[in-house]
């Protein structure tokens, strides 16, 4: 077998010589075996597996590694790192697990490599290439992970049910691996992760949500959000989402269905070539006030208005409860579901460009994203429609774009600082300055004045003399 790039090769030649010096037996085993096999070699994490000790097989590779890299030891883990060229080379004693109902955190005891192997999640992520002068590299096999590779399925290798219910992390990885993999995952053991979706209240919230986030930063994450769905673990890790789910129709008059609408928002901005996690967080949340704004007006049919300033009020207890960071991320997440319906109110011909530098000010760099999220957020079947709203919004696009070139509101600072106005008129820290700011601000986003120092302080003094303040 081909144990893929030089460097690698490299690095399994020592390991070799090194396991046989110390009479141990060693294997690259799991993500890595799985990734080579697929041609996805995406990773430079290796997972060694050796029968043995595991220090003593890190400090004898390490000696043959110019320059000497450094050995981690995980002592609560069993593991040791050791890093070399970019790569990293994780060293861990095979084991074998036996679980409590209760809890996550297995009994473990040293095991052979066959008992190594059955305590994996799936058998594509069982495999193992061997490391020993006799049989170097050979694929061990046991439970024909290579044949559920090529068949593009996810198996349990021992029973499904016992698999998901001793650690339910193994359900979101289940799916996280069908998104990302596009693999399908066996029919009953799908049935068992229903059955146990429940036992995922005993995963800490961050290793759920860490799955999650690499779902939702897959080529397709609607695959992956449609089996959580399914599976009844999105109910308990996302209700929000699934409320948005049916169509109600009355007087001839239907919507269309929030949730699935959503799924196909957040594969849109998937293939807008954004990778950015946070913008995919606010496809998918971008309509979740939906369900507490709908409202039917006769002879007019189902609307929600205002849903994105009470979708975006919702993003504070969700990221809470999902323990997603606070700061930065949040404000923008929030920020951007707010505003997501402006630009459709602004993309009639008669909108003044006044109310066009105000997105710019408010935006600021983030209006990029707000466009791209308005383009995704366009689902319809009907092609003329879809070519329409298209159009509809790039002609904006445009039309912002000539007017920051001409007017540079995007990176907009006031040319006239607070400092400014008390020093003009010898005044101490007061009400009548922000007053003045926010007027000299305005008269600029509503083109009374030009975006310059002169104007601004020219405005700010009469403006301040309006308020009964002297100029020194
Ligand atoms: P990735 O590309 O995301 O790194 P991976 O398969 O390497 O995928 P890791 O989380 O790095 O995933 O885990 C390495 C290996 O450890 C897996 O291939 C699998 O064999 C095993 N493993 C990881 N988590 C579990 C788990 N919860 N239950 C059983 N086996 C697991
Ligand atoms: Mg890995």
């Amino acid at each position: 077998m081909n144990l893929s790039s030089a460097v690698h090769r490299k690095i399994f030649y020592i390991i070799s010589i090194s396991s046989e010096k110390i009479k141990q037996n060693s294997y690259v085993i799991g993500g890595y075996v799985r990734d080579i096999l697929m041609g996805r070699m995406k990773s430079n994490d290796l997972d060694i597996l050796t029968i043995g000790e595991v220090t003593k097989l890190a400090k004898e590779v390490s000696k043959y590694i110019i320059p000497y890299p450094k050995i981690r030891i995980f002592k609560r883990f069993g593991t040791v790192m050791l890093e070399y060229e970019n790569q990293k080379i994780e060293f861990v004693g095979s084991r074998k697990e036996s679980y409590h109902y209760s809890s996550r955190n297995p009994i473990i005891e040293l095991g052979s490599l066959q008992e190594d192997q059955n305590r994996r999640d799936f058998t594509i992520n069982a495999l193992a290439i061997s490391l020993n002068l006799d049989n170097y590299g050979e694929l061990i096999d046991p439970f024909r992970g290579l044949s559920d590779l090529k068949k593009k399925i996810l198996r349990t290798p021992l029973d499904a049910n016992l698999t998901y219910s001793d650690d339910p992390l193994r359900m979101m990885r289940a799916i996280r691996f069908a998104t990302q993999l596009q693999f399908d995952i066996e029919q009953s053991s799908f049935q068992s992760i229903q059955k146990n979706k429940n036992r995922i209240n005993i995963v800490s919230i961050e290793r759920i949500v860490d799955e999650f986030n690499k779902i939702l930063l897959s080529e397709k994450p609607s695959i992956g959000l449609l089996l959580l769905y399914k599976s009844g673990l999105l109910s308990i890790i996302l209700p929000e989402l699934v409320l948005l789910k049916g169509i109600e129709e009355k007087n001839g008059y239907k919507h269309k269905d929030n949730f699935y609408h959503t799924l196909q928002v957040v594969d849109n901005i998937s293939q807008e070539k954004t990778n950015s996690l946070w913008l995919r967080w606010v496809a998918l949340l971008h309509d979740i006030g939906k369900t507490y704004t709908k409202k039917f007006f006769p002879k007019i049919g189902w609307a929600f208005h205002a849903h994105e300033l009470v979708g975006s009020k919702m993003v504070s207890n969700i990221f809470q409860r999902l323990k997603l960071p606070k700061g930065s991320s949040i404000k923008y997440v929030k920020k951007l579901i707010k505003h997501s319906y402006r630009p459709i109110t602004l993309i009639e011909k008669k909108t003044s460009d006044s109310a066009i530098r105000r997105l710019l000010f408010d935006m600021g760099k983030d209006l990029e994203d707000l466009m791209k999220l308005c383009i995704a957020d366009i689902t319809t079947n009907n092609i003329d429609k879809k070519n329409q709203y298209k159009k509809n919004i790039y002609l904006l696009i445009e039309r912002i774009k000539k007017l920051e070139e001409r007017d540079r509101i995007q990176n907009w600072k006031s040319p006239i600082s607070g400092n400014d106005i008390m020093e003009a008129f010898h005044i101490d820290p007061c009400k009548k300055i922000g007053i003045i700011k926010n007027f000299v601000k305005d008269s600029i986003l509503e083109g009374k004045i030009s975006n310059n120092f002169h104007s601004a302080y020219f405005l700010m003094l009469k403006k301040g003399e309006e308020l009964g303040l002297k100029k020194k």
